[in-house]
């Protein structure tokens, strides 16, 4: 029985995209059969982390009816199986978010992990994949209003009986105006998945459409994430 896990925030430019990205290649290289979807269908930055831009069928396609969700994966780095969102206006329009729960019950026979890159915030595109997921990883950085936007999906998420495995801390530095993991940990009521450091690999390797855990598997961002799938495949 395959797992989804959607990959959610509050405020946007957290790091969703990049962790959603390195974590399935990081649980692929674990030996999991990882498929990656990117619901976030108005920005779709998915594709160009994992070096697979401009692909004709997407999942925007998918969700509009017109194509089978089978048509729209592609196999990624370490084989992670990619399904992006796709940049053509005109099929997001057409683009049914409901359609989602379809889509995901059918990835169930596909794969073992189903990673869900959601777009910020509890809009009704992030409100259907964070309802439909079974668990949710919060990415926050380490600022107050990046913490105060994350209690809302918190709060949705109980709502909705969404498991909530826990907080990545994203982006930190060693600076003293930074919330500390025993506040982000009080304040949210998660425990911490993992903390992950600001690295500038990762903007260098999202210009190359390569994952850093591919790239720089040394880094300290990259040596974070994998520490985060070890945890998750109980591989600690
Ligand atoms: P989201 O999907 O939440 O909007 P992204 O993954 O697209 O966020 O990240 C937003 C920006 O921050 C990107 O330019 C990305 O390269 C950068 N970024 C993310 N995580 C880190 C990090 N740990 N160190 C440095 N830059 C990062
Ligand atoms: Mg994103």
């Amino acid at each position: 029985m395959a797992i989804t896990i959607a990959i959610a925030s509050g405020k946007g430019g957290t790091g969703k995209t990049t962790i959603s990205a390195n974590l399935s290649v990081a649980l692929s290289k674990f030996g999991k059969d990882v498929i990656v979807l990117d619901a976030d269908i108005a920005m779709a930055n998915l594709e160009l982390v994992m070096g697979l831009d401009g692909k004709p069928i997407t999942l925007n396609d998918v969700l509009a009816g017109s194509v089978s969700v089978e048509q729209a994966i592609y196999e990624g780095p370490a084989g992670v199986k990619v399904i992006p969102a796709g940049v053509s206006l005109d099929s997001f329009k057409k683009a049914k978010p409901e359609k989602l729960l379809e889509v995901l019950t059918k990835l169930h026979e596909l794969g073992e992990i189903i990673i869900i890159d959601c777009p910020a915030g509890i809009g009704k595109e992030a409100l259907t994949a964070i309802s439909t997921a079974e668990h949710l990883i919060l990415v926050v950085n380490p600022e107050i209003s990046s913490i105060s936007d994350a209690l809302k999906v918190v709060a949705i998420s109980r709502r909705f009986e969404t498991n909530i495995l826990g907080t990545i801390i994203n982006r930190t530095t060693a600076e003293d105006s930074e919330l500390s993991a025993k506040a982000i940990e009080t304040i949210l009521e998660v425990p911490i998945l993992g903390i992950i450091p600001e690295d500038p690999n990762i903007r260098r390797c999202a210009a190359f459409g390569e994952p850093i855990v591919i790239r720089y598997p040394d880094s300290p961002a990259s040596q974070a994430i994998m520490q985060i799938a070890a945890r998750l495949t109980g591989k600690e």
